[in-house]
């Protein structure tokens, strides 16, 4: 059974091959399209959560309580901008705990899918990447199903919120 530490170390290896290999690799701090084009609510399993968690617990209270609004106030219509993004800066103020998902987006590709990333996708059909060795989201979606039952962001904050709010009035 995977566990996360050792599926971070795996992907970290892969970025980190690609990236040597490739120093204009487009994903870089800043450029945030990804973030800003989800199509759905990120899914994450315990030990994702668990992790994510103590990078919310770690923000300042204004900036936690921006971000439960917007978890609060998600879009009906997708693709939506990450609950979590500065918007400003276009950077992510949980980078170190941020789920798998967002570790292998732009590296890794899926069978039916194929890349996420339409600006590496075209690059890609160009031919710029020719030789790159690509991560295979299928494996890490099996190493994923392995670490327990997935539920959306959401889900996961507001039961946190909860019982954060019982804990306080005991
Ligand atoms: S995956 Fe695409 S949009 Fe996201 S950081 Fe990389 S290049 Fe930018
Ligand atoms: S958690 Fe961070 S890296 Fe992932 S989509 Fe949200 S802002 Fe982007």
């Amino acid at each position: 059974m995977a566990c996360l530490t050792q599926l971070h170390d795996d992907i970290d290896n892969r970025v980190h091959n690609i990236l040597h290999d490739h120093p204009d690799w487009l994903c870089r701090k800043g450029c945030d399209h990804c973030c800003r084009q989800l199509a759905n609510i990120p899914q994450l399993t315990p030990a994702e959560w668990a992790l994510l968690k103590e990078g919310l617990q770690s923000l300042p209270a204004q900036q936690l309580r921006e971000v439960a609004s917007r978890l609060n106030n998600l879009p009906s219509s997708r693709p939506f901008t990450c609950p979590m993004l500065e918007l400003a800066t276009g950077t992510c103020p949980v980078y170190a705990q941020r789920p798998v998902a967002c570790r292998t987006y732009g590296f890794y590709i899926q069978r039916d899918q194929g890349l996420y990333c339409t600006d590496i996708e075209s690059q890609t059909d160009e031919g710029k990447w020719d030789g790159v060795v690509w991560g295979n989201q299928d494996v890490i979606d099996r190493q994923l199903g392995s670490l327990g039952p997935s539920r959306a962001l959401n889900d996961w904050f507001h039961h946190w919120i909860a019982e954060t709010e019982q804990n306080s009035t005991r």
